[in-house]
């Protein structure tokens, strides 16, 4: 393994600072600097940037980014026993580490970005879902930051990146799609991790789109709920929970009633999405 800086081995600071890892936590910490660098560089160039980092642990990822030439890097962490080995990444790059103690869901890094910004982070597995559902409903739209570079299980990969036909389709998929592109990266092995995790783990970069199809976020959550809910039934079934009618909808969003939540494209989702508000609003009137 060759050095990226002149900072101790990663086992040596989990060692010294007692940082056994927590499953509560969902730590499974990455000890290959050569990884953790990987992982940065697929987050593009980095020297003009703020790094958002969630959990960094002991900072395998954290001196990456800064010994890549991230500007500055902004790293909140729940866990205090990390906080010292975290200020000794700090005190190696004077000015460029801000460590904050506490709870990523609550965070809102969107004040804080000033400049150009990006998120990278080996998420805690129990988090990860909630956390990029939060950064992808950011108003307003374009978010504060230029992508989002990010460690998932495989399974929670795959249903990000989906496309329609697809098992792993469903509400998450459309989301992403609605808002952003998103690519699997590269995979990470269970054995690159300490402790290893039971499952294959995936880098995924996001790129938010500037000006996504128009609707609003809140409707779109709604109609794929219903339309996912019961993903299995046709659209004409499962649109019921709507509380419109069902056959108007489809046709004023220009979809077959037939149709499987998991063949409709994020394009339709959209139809539906502003045809609903239109019925409920009265503005569209369609013939049966
Ligand atoms: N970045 C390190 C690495 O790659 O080795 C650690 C990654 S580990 C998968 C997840 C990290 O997130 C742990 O350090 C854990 O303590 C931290 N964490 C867990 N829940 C958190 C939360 N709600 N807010 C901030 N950090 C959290």
């Amino acid at each position: 393994m060759s050095a990226i800086d002149d900072l101790p081995p990663l086992r040596d600071v989990i060692r010294s600072h007692g940082l056994s890892a927590l499953k509560s936590l969902g730590q499974n910490f990455l000890l290959d600097l050569n990884l953790t660098s990987r992982i940065a560089r697929t987050a593009g160039t980095l020297e003009e940037m703020t790094v958002f980092e969630v959990g960094p642990g002991p900072g395998g990822l954290t001196r990456a980014l800064l010994a890549l030439g991230a500007k500055h890097v902004v790293a909140v962490e729940r866990d205090a026993r990390c906080i010292a080995a975290l200020n000794e990444v700090a005190a190696h790059y004077p000015g460029r580490l801000e460590i904050i103690e506490g709870d990523a869901l609550a965070t809102d890094f969107a004040p804080r970005a000033a400049g150009r910004s990006c998120i990278v982070a080996n998420l805690p597995y129990n988090i990860g879902t909630p956390l990029l559902v939060g950064w992808l409903s950011a108003e307003p739209w374009p978010p504060f930051y230029e992508s989002l570079t990010l460690m998932f299980q495989r399974e929670v990969a795959e249903r990000i990146v989906a496309t329609p036909g697809s098992d792993h389709y469903g509400r998450l998929a459309v989301l992403t799609g609605w808002r952003a592109t998103a690519r699997i990266a590269f995979d990470v092995a269970p054995s690159a991790f300490v402790p290893p995790p039971k499952v294959t783990s995936s880098v995924v970069h996001i790129v938010p789109r500037t000006v996504p199809l128009p609707c609003d976020r809140r409707i779109l959550e709604r109609v794929t709920e219903a339309a996912f809910g019961q993903r299995r039934k046709m659209l004409r079934q499962s649109l019921k929970s709507l509380g419109v009618d069902p056959l108007a909808l489809l046709e004023a969003a220009g979809i077959e009633p037939t149709e499987r939540a998991e063949q409709v494209s994020v394009e339709g989702f959209v139809a539906l999405a502003n045809a609903f508000t239109a019925l409920r609003t009265g503005k569209v009137s369609v013939s049966l």
